[in-house]
């Protein structure tokens, strides 16, 4: 797939990328393609890339790129660090389609969710969060799915991020002290917590196999968290089966498809014969049924035939969630104008900390009838960060998530 069939109309690039992009042939090539459809624009020192061409054999890229740096430079340089959708002609709705960010990091990759992010000891971060995820990586900073709920994604005026050379970052996270005690340990490295390695633009950078194939060498524990069935094709069926022992992809389905409009398939039906593609050569799926939104897919013959279907598939447990709303995802969608605001501001919810759930009367009858489907149907489950639920649930938190390395020791 070529860089202009992705969908954005606009590129920014970080300068310090430039010497790594005039190097790599294959960005390199999509880039001079990309300019003469759409606009590519450089953030940062626009000196630097004089100089790079210069001195590269680029003398097709400069005289390719031709005088839009110019113009383009001086609009960036006016706004400095802000990321303006009036730059790119665009409603700050859409920047997330229109605008790809090549950006440039010099910060981990891979941290300690526990220790870098909340500062509190393990326990008392199970206790606050409800959950037991310690080591995530990202190599994308937003996602292009923009799913309506998503906790990650809240500030939807930011483009496409991508990071193209996170992999190289990840070796030297890979070489800290704490995040190999960790892996020691059995925790397994979360790849997808903000974003989705198997959408469509990341597949273009072939972010999840330098990813994978980086922690592959580190003998850590993977679990790929996606909604995209990119995740079937046979380029990675065939990466993921040569570590099929240390890896397991979380396949969310939700049956949420009106908030869901970016997905790369038709998300009406569980995608019964991908998933099959993997679990027949062995590779693990979970299926995650999250987040559940009152009223929109707690239908329980509708999850009925989900879990009938991932069955099928070759799914082996299903994690059941209920939705999260952060203040700041209500204050988003009240922003943005969605058709989301009144129904969630609406719902019958309790607030605990900065979140939203929905009632815990509700939680509580819900979680009874699926835990019944799933008996019925002998489909393993866990319920993930729900140890707020009460304490009739406390053996089905945490500690059965594929967060936790007890998952991986006691289940097969
Ligand atoms: S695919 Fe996952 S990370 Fe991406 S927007 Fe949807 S919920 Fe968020």
């Amino acid at each position: 797939m070529k860089f202009s069939e992705l969908g954005y109309r606009n590129i920014i690039i970080d300068s310090k990328l430039i010497s790594s992009i005039v190097n790599d042939d294959y960005l390199m090539g999509g880039l001079e393609d990309f300019c003469h459809q759409g606009r590519i624009f450089v953030r940062g020192n626009p000196y630097q890339l004089a100089d790079l061409v210069k001195r590269s054999n680029g003398g097709i890229i400069l005289s390719n790129f031709s005088s839009e740096f110019e113009t383009t430079l001086e609009s960036v340089q006016n706004v400095h660090d802000n990321i303006d959708s009036d730059l790119f002609g665009c409603q700050p709705k859409q920047m997330r389609s229109e605008v790809l960010y090549l950006k440039n990091s010099e910060k981990p990759v891979l941290i300690d969710l526990v220790g870098s992010v909340y500062g509190l000891t393990y326990s008392a971060y199970k206790e606050k969060l409800d959950c037991g995820l310690r080591l995530v990586y990202h190599a994308m900073e937003s996602c292009p799915h923009q799913c309506t709920y998503c906790f990650a994604n809240y500030d939807w005026a930011s483009p496409t991020i991508v990071l193209p050379y996170a992999h190289k970052q990840l070796e030297k996270d890979l070489k800290n002290k704490n995040i190999i005690d960790l892996i020691d340990r059995g925790f397994p490295i979360h790849i997808g917590s903000i974003s989705d390695l198997a959408s469509t633009v990341s597949c273009h950078f072939d972010l999840l196999t330098k990813a994978v194939n980086v922690i592959k060498k580190a003998g850590a524990r993977i679990f790929i968290g996606t909604k995209s069935t990119h995740i079937a094709d046979d380029y990675y069926v065939n990466l993921l089966k040569s570590i099929s022992d240390n890896i397991i992809v979380t396949f969310s389905f939700t049956n949420l498809t009106d908030l869901e409009t970016n997905l790369p398939y038709n998300a009406r039906r569980f995608p019964t014969p991908k998933i099959q593609k993997l679990t027949k050569k062995g590779i693990r799926v979970v299926l995650l049924y999250r987040p559940i939104i009152p009223g929109l897919n707690d239908d329980m013959e509708q999850i009925s035939n989900t879990i009938t279907e991932a069955i099928e598939a070759g799914v082996e447990q299903v994690g059941i969630g209920f939705c999260k709303f952060h203040i700041k995802i209500l204050e988003n969608l009240k922003k943005m104008e969605s058709h989301m605001y009144p129904f969630i501001n609406n719902m019958e919810k309790e607030r605990i900390d900065d979140n939203y759930y929905p009632a815990f009367s509700y939680r509580s009858k819900t979680a009874d009838q699926i835990i019944d489907i799933c008996n019925e149907q002998k489909m393993n489950f866990f319920f993930l960060c729900q140890s707020f639920l009460n304490s009739k649930y406390s053996e089905l938190e945490t500690g059965c998530c594929i967060c936790n390395p007890a998952y991986w020791n006691s289940s097969k």
